[in-house]
């Protein structure tokens, strides 16, 4: 039996669990499984969250980032008009141990006991091939190279594109991105997609990564300008597209920004809450990250449920218009634009709660 329920008194210590409907330890020591499944909301269907394979430091650390982790998924899914709930799960890998399809076999069929309540996918860690693996004990898992979907990645880069669209409209009234200056951080599989899209528009490009090789190639294919990585947010241009790690808006940075938008695919790109204040309150226009990043996830879900290519890219395609609304809401109540995501995510949660307490 490899799947544990937690009680509500192991789970009080961590301020993380509040709102959680379900949390499940999961474990086959032979296959060499460990780590938890979070299963946060199910309000607006099953719930549906990637599994990160990291080298924890310890049980609490694994427990932490999967609470944290499920919430956001349930925020991210709602915004983006999604029928799914948020979940997500981690594993702890042994130091030294490696990764196995025995293992991602055992994951699946934790995920089974489940009943279909949590869908998983691939995160930091995890490949198209790994979820090959957890589909022979599983048939909610997304992103395996049979499902359409095997990377996410060409979809999150569209809806980042299309909300860098909405940015630059709202801000400089035209979404012509021709002469436009661009700093895009990082460019892999996410943000090289994203630059390429932006220089056919005809945006001129500032772009650091940490691989020299790649920064070669972007000089080489779009004329872009290499920006050491220390420097990149601070560059002198009109849009600041983090597509590199997290936390990358904070206090010491948010003062050095010369551009008008921030809007790029990075999840947690605010370091603290309040850095959404400190972006609103130097004048700058902020894309809330899981807004302009749930590209991926909307094509994961949509080719689970069986739906077209042209389904999935208009509804990517359409977070351009849920940020146009979240800049005009934000400016109309005079709020960040990130209390405004979340505040839509909360409405529409709300909404459908009401209407099933009455049904
Ligand atoms: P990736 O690992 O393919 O690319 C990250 C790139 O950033 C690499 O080229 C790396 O060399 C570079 N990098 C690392 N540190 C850097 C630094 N300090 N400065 C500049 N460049 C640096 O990852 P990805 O899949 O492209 O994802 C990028 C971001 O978008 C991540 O934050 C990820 O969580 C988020 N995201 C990705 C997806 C997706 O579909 N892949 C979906 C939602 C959110």
């Amino acid at each position: 039996m490899p799947v544990i329920a937690l009680s509500e008194a192991e789970l009080a210590s961590h301020p993380a669990f509040e709102g959680h409907e379900e949390v499940v330890r999961i474990e086959d020591e032979a296959a060499g499984l460990a780590g938890y499944i979070a299963i946060h909301d199910t309000t607006l269907g099953p719930s549906l969250g990637g599994c990160r394979v990291w080298r924890y430091a310890d049980e609490g650390a694994a427990l932490e980032d999967v609470l944290r982790l499920s919430r956001g998924m349930t925020y991210k899914n709602a915004l983006a008009g999604l029928n799914l709930g948020g979940g997500k799960a981690v594993i702890i890998l042994a130091p030294g141990a490696p990764k196995t399809p025995a293992l991602f076999e055992a994951f699946g069929a934790a995920i089974e006991e489940l009943a279909g309540r949590y869908i998983t996918a691939e995160d930091v860690g995890t490949s198209p091939a790994d979820m090959a693996d957890v589909a022979r004990a599983t048939k909610h898992v997304r992103g395996t190279p049979a499902s359409g979907v095997a990377d996410p990645s060409p979809y999150t880069a569209l809806g980042v594109f299309h909300g860098i669209l909405a940015a630059v409209e709202y801000r400089f009234g035209s979404s012509s991105l021709e002469g436009i200056r661009v700093a895009v951080q990082g460019l892999g599989h996410v943000g090289w997609r994203v630059a390429e899209k932006l220089h056919e528009a005809g945006a001129d490009l500032l772009v650091s990564d940490i691989d020299a090789k790649t920064l070669a190639r972007a000089e080489e294919a779009w004329g872009a300008l290499a920006v050491p990585v220390t420097e990149i947010h601070a560059a002198p241009v009109d849009l600041f597209a983090p597509c590199a790690l997290g936390a990358g808006l904070n206090r010491t940075t948010i003062p050095q920004i010369r551009a008008a938008i921030v809007a790029g695919a990075a999840n947690n790109q605010l370091a603290e809450a309040d850095d959404a204040t400190r972006l609103r309150e130097r004048g700058i226009l902020y894309a809330p990250d899981y807004a302009i990043n749930a590209g991926g996830v909307v094509a994961l879900a949509l080719a689970g449920a069986g739906r077209s290519q042209t389904e999935m890219r208009d509804k990517v395609e359409a977070i351009g218009s849920t940020l146009a609304s979240i800049f005009a809401r934000a400016a109309e109540e005079r709020t960040t634009t990130a209390a405004i995501a979340d505040q839509l995510a909360e409405e529409r949660l709300t909404a459908v709660k009401r209407r099933s307490q009455a049904a």
